[in-house]
């Protein structure tokens, strides 16, 4: 399991509509204060970072990715 990079917890990711969002081991949200400037910085950020063509790209790899992970187990 992933180590939240600012606090050290074990944390997991999912999916959460279109972004990923940290969990707690026990499911609830993982929020801290670092993360949270984090992805505050990031969500202002992302919308001119990125074209719709970057980001269909980085979510059709992502998608290959999960369907390779399922298939072979
Ligand atoms: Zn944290």
């Amino acid at each position: 399991m992933p180590l939240c990079k600012y606090c050290s917890k074990e944390i997991f990711w999912m999916k959460d509509g279109r972004r990923n969002k940290a969990h707690n081991m026990d499911g609830g949200d993982h929020r801290c204060e670092e993360l949270k400037r984090t992805l505050e910085s990031t969500k202002s950020m992302a919308p001119t970072s990125l074209s719709a063509e970057e980001i269909a790209k980085y979510e059709a790899a992502i998608n290959a990715k999960a369907l390779g992970q399922t298939k072979k187990k």
